[in-house]
């Protein structure tokens, strides 16, 4: 099971600004990256302009290895916004670097999944102009 769109509701995109470009430019290469700070190496998710460490603003754009656990989720039985057609799932993912990251859950019936379940990134093609990181249960 995947996330199913219904193509007559476009959905809504991404919003990418200054902070995000990079993550955004990263899933565009089907690249998973997060902010790390440059000072003191603290990984951070979602890209924010200071590092809530140490403060610094020096930050760079580190890859990920892409592989996590599901720390939580839930299912959507009625879809919020008609872009979508349920059920799908959303699970916030605590990622190897520490960072955690809200995503959908593919390739998995709902009552299947569970918590720590390990996953990992795929990237998916939504329209042609939108591509978003997803998770599938990690072989
Ligand atoms: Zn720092």
């Amino acid at each position: 099971m995947s996330v199913e769109y219904n193509k007559e509701h476009p959905i809504p995109a991404p919003t990418v600004h200054p902070d995000n470009q990079g993550f955004w430019e990263g899933v565009g290469r089907r690249e998973l990256v997060f902010q790390r700070c440059k000072e003191c190496g603290s990984w951070c998710h979602p890209p924010r302009p200071m590092c809530p460490k140490c403060r610094s603003v020096e930050k760079e754009w580190s890859p990920s290895s892409g592989k996590g656990t599901v720390q939580s989720w839930a299912t959507y039985r009625d879809a919020p916004h008609p872009g979508f057609k349920a059920p799908y799932s959303v699970v916030l993912v605590e990622m190897e670097e520490g960072v955690r990251m809200v995503s959908n859950l593919v390739a998995i019936k709902p009552e299947e999944i569970r918590m720590g379940m390990p996953v990992e990134v795929v990237f998916e093609s939504v329209t042609d102009e939108i591509v978003l990181p997803k998770f599938r249960k990690a072989g």
